[in-house]
């Protein structure tokens, strides 16, 4: 019988690629101490930051909220509301009476009133819903965290996040992406700054705290999340973790340690500029929400499309 290394009482977690056995009650403790040293490790936030926490109705995003909250940070959460059926409807009551337990803010955004739902929005897109999902999530983060005066943006993103991105962008050495990989983006260029506190911590530690402190989640995935390519590289990554306990941690870490390093200071800068037509930063002439805000009006006033500027 494992026992726990803490209080020798019998264990019920054992963490593979740490070596540790842990009863629940030290479970927390750990999970907790672990995302403080993280926070510190990268500098990512002090306690005198206003935090936005972007919060999904997941068990990622929901254990951040609680672990930023119980380590004594004023973080409040940000919901978008995406209008993607029962799933946006349920995220969300589960989010408002997480916010109600631990006291804390939630804003909501309604992505119906701000642009258009995401089954909306994909009916004129070709791409999958997660490509444009993804870069309106960042725009709608940033822009109400600006309006509403916080200084940090933070993110759900686990371990298995991290590494899954990594392995695609390695395959295809997009060394832009690559550089940007990082668990701390400074605030530059009318852009927040955004950290990842939980980038040490595997899914399954993650689920593990959401269970162990009783967070009601929304266990359903986004149905357009099947045809995510995540997903295939998470899998990928977890048949190697199953063989070698500890090489999604060493990947991340020995990337950030080595290769990032080297690929900032070789590759150029990216230069972004206000929007045109928002404000917003953007690398082109208009930015990827304002061109969705276009295709849109193009489609309800039934007019012929016009070109595209940006590069
Ligand atoms: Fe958006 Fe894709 Fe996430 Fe669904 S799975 S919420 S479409 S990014
Ligand atoms: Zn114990
Ligand atoms: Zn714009």
């Amino acid at each position: 019988m494992r026992r726990c290394v803490k209080c020798k009482e019998k264990a019920s977690i054992y963490l593979p690629h740490h070596r540790l056995s842990l009863c629940s009650q030290h479970y927390v403790e750990w999970f907790e101490e672990r995302v403080q040293r993280t926070i510190k490790q990268f500098g990512m936030m002090e306690k005198r930051d206003r935090v936005l926490v972007a919060v999904s109705g997941g068990k990622d995003s929901l254990s951040l909220w609680q672990v930023l909250h119980r380590l004594g940070y004023e973080a409040d959460g940000l919901y978008i509301d995406l209008g993607i059926g029962d799933y946006s409807a349920k995220s969300k009551e589960l989010c408002k009476k997480f916010s109600e337990r631990i006291g804390r803010k939630l804003h909501i955004v309604d992505l119906s009133q701000e642009l258009s739902t995401i089954p909306q929005i994909k009916q004129l897109d070709s791409r999958p819903a997660c490509s444009f999902c993804g870069s309106i999530k960042r725009y709608y983060m940033n822009l109400y965290a600006k309006k509403l005066g916080y200084t940090v943006v933070a993110t759900g993103h686990n371990l298995d996040d991290e590494t899954a991105v990594l392995l695609s962008n390695v395959l295809s050495w997009n060394l832009q992406y690559l550089e940007r990989q990082t668990p701390l983006l400074e605030e530059k260029d009318g852009f927040v700054r955004k950290v990842k506190p939980l980038c040490l911590l595997t899914e399954r530690e993650t689920a593990l705290y959401a269970v162990v402190t009783n967070i009601d989640y929304i266990e359903e995935e986004c149905p357009f999340a099947e045809n995510a390519t995540s997903i295939d590289y998470k899998k990928i990554m977890a048949q190697i973790e199953e063989k070698s306990p500890g090489t999604k941690l060493r990947f991340y870490l020995e990337f950030l340690r080595k290769v990032r390093p080297a690929l900032s200071s070789g590759t150029q800068p990216v230069t972004l500029k206000p929007c045109s037509v928002c404000g917003e930063p953007t690398v082109g002439e208009i930015c990827s929400l304002c061109r969705i805000r276009r295709k849109l009006s193009v489609k309800t006033q039934n007019i012929t499309e016009l070109p595209d500027p940006s590069p």
